[in-house]
């Protein structure tokens, strides 16, 4: 029986090797776009782009792994068309893979602007190859742009300042994240840029880059321009969805796909990971859920069900971000609830917010710098407990 995987970043690797670590003993390829032997992305927008020695990059797979785990690993070979109907998969190279099941793991690229012919100098980051040109640019002193306020462009803003470079962040909302956090939540999480020395400029369209060569700034719509030597681009990711046009698989915005991972009216293939789209079972809403941890769980749990196990329990999304030496931590979608308890602020360098359903139930938390916070959320969660269990009976519900 032979097991296709087209991806190998977290959600592909991870799904081969709880294969092998659950017994299956057919073959398993995996087809990888990038030359590099797979590797974490998380460190990318953190420890890669800080001063000092280059770090290691955390590796996914390792020709030593590949072996232990009897891998078929094909690097450098790009996935170009999926034909369900014969069970193949088509490459650049012009071969040919066939599978009894397939899983696609091929995750998202970054969004770019839509201004043609960006001028040297401006970047987005998704990938090591971006993080080390980055790196390389980080290290000349430039007065640095990031478009966009997201989790990459705040850490890699957080990472310029931290080499004590001069950073504008230009973001198109009024309030940063308001579209995760509400406004209120939004504009305390965002005050870490101003705290942390970078300058931000809200509600601001960008209308072209500066410079013909090199970029020298961004020109916004209200006419004003921010100088910059080094721009980079973080608005967001779009699923690699390209090489399965045509191949009649379900697609909106992402791949199609039941509880269990299987596409919709595929039950061969699987998708999961950034460009897994479904309805979550703990939150009742379709979404694609781009955050590190779902994609290794939903790996395990295509894992289980392709050898006949029972898979793990689905867990509420959680992600992570590390800026100006502070760890963001959000559990659950809190865009989902309402705003319903809030406590410390990020000048005192701690920060809880929690947002509970139509029952008063809470359903999300982010928190900064508190940890237990995050154990807290989910034990009260997994017990249905009130917001008076979560945060003490003292605390007033708003
Ligand atoms: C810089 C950065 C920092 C991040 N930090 C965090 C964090 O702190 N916390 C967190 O929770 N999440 C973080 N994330 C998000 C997390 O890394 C992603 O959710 C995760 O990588 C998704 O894994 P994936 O395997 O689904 O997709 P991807 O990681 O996108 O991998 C898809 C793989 O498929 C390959 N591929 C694409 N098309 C083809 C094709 N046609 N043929 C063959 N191969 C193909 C790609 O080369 C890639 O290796 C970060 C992401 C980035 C980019």
């Amino acid at each position: 029986m032979s097991f296709l995987i087209v991806g190998a970043s977290v959600a592909g690797t991870r799904t081969a090797i709880a294969l092998r670590q659950r017994g299956f003993a057919g073959r398993i390829v995996l087809l990888e776009s990038e030359e590099h032997w797979p590797y974490d992305k998380p460190p990318l927008s953190k420890d890669l782009l800080a001063e000092g020695d280059v770090p290691d990059v955390p590796r996914l797979l390792t020709p030593a792994l590949a072996a232990e785990f009897d891998l078929d690993v094909r690097l450098g070979v790009r996935a170009t068309r999926l034909d369900p109907a014969r069970r193949v998969v088509l490459t650049h190279t012009g071969e040919q893979f066939s599978y009894v099941q397939l899983v696609i793991a091929t995750g998202a690229h970054a969004r770019t602007l839509p201004i043609p012919d960006a001028p040297a100098g401006v970047h987005t980051l998704r990938t090591l190859d971006d993080a080390t040109a980055l790196r390389e640019a980080l290290a000349a002193g430039p007065r640095v742009a990031v478009v966009g306020a997201g989790f990459i462009g705040a850490e890699f803003a957080s990472a310029a300042r931290g080499r004590g470079l001069d950073v504008t962040l230009i973001e198109a909302l009024d309030v940063p994240m308001s579209h995760i956090f509400g406004a209120e939540v939004g504009h305390e999480i965002s005050s870490i840029h101003t705290l942390g020395g970078a300058k931000l400029v809200t509600g601001a369209r960008v209308e072209r880059f500066l410079g013909s060569e090199r970029v020298e700034g961004v020109a916004l719509a209200d006419g004003s321009e921010v100088p910059a030597d080094l721009v980079v681009v973080g608005v967001g990711a779009v699923p690699n969805t390209q090489w399965l046009a045509g191949s009649g698989l379900p697609i909106d915005g992402g791949v199609q796909c039941t509880d269990r991972f299987e596409v919709e009216g595929f039950p061969s293939i699987f998708a999961i990971g950034d460009l897994a789209l479904r309805r979550h079972p703990l939150l009742g809403v379709r979404a694609r859920i781009e955050h590190w941890t779902s994609a290794g769980e939903q790996a395990d749990a295509v894992a289980a069900i392709v050898t006949g196990g029972e898979p793990p329990a689905p867990q509420l999304p959680y992600v992570w971000s590390d800026q100006y030496g502070a760890r963001i931590q959000i559990v659950g979608m809190p865009s989902l609830g309402e705003l319903a308890h809030r406590e410390g602020s990020m000048s005192e360098g701690r920060f809880r917010a929690v947002y509970t359903d139509a029952d008063h139930k809470p359903i999300a938390q982010v928190s900064v710098n508190d940890a237990r916070a995050v154990a807290a959320f989910r034990k009260n969660h997994r017990r249905g407990g009130s917001l008076g269990d979560l945060v003490g009976e003292q605390t007033p519900a708003r």
